[in-house]
């Protein structure tokens, strides 16, 4: 086990990088499956999923477009809102979208983001999430692909920041206490 201190709080590994890639590659060929034939947009949610996008993206055979979308939620100080701050394209009517997310909690980016993406009139919409955390996710919407299910702590690395830190760590690391 190795540890991490980033800010003031320590972290220890808990999902190895070979895993994670292991789990990203499952997806794609999923995808790569079950949306043959069609040339769909991948929109991926700035900015923790930027690394799950670009190795996910790798492994995706299909005619493709990737594009940008950037969120921000105010959890604690104004609970449910989430804002754009890059927007969605006006493009992606009819087009077959494919969400890509970093992690999924209360759901509430996700829900915003599935509402959006309807109005748009998109022509389907799949959305892979590289984590879950099914004991706090208590929305309808159903999470197409997941790359693992996790408990309900915190973690940082493979694009999730812990303030702004950690991004840019290879392995999946867990808040701990000690
Ligand atoms: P939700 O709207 O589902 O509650 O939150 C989703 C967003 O919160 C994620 O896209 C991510 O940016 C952030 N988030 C949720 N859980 C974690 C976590 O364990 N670690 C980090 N670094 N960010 C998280
Ligand atoms: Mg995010």
């Amino acid at each position: 086990m190795k540890t991490v201190k980033v800010h003031d709080k320590t972290f220890k590994t808990f999902i190895l990088h070979e895993e994670v890639v292991a789990q990203v590659r499952r997806i794609a060929e999923q995808l790569n499956e079950d949306l043959k034939d069609t040339k769909p947009v991948f929109v991926c949610i700035l900015n923790g999923s930027f690394m799950f996008a670009a190795d996910l993206l790798k492994h995706i055979e299909l005619p493709c477009e990737v594009s940008f979308v950037k969120m921000a939620s105010y959890h604690g100080t104004n609970s449910g809102d989430v804002k754009e701050l890059i927007g969605f394209n006006e493009s992606l009517k009819n087009r077959h979208v494919v969400v890509i997310e970093d992690i999924v909690d209360t759901g509430k980016t996700l829900q915003t983001i599935v509402e959006k993406l309807t109005e748009l009139g998109v022509a389907s919409l799949k959305v892979a999430a590289l984590l879950l955390k099914p004991g706090v996710y208590k929305k309808e919407y159903k999470v197409d692909y997941v790359g693992l299910e996790i408990p309900n702590d915190f973690i940082v690395g493979y694009g999730l920041d812990y303030d702004g830190l950690g991004r840019n760590l290879r392995d999946i690391y867990v808040y701990t206490e000690e």
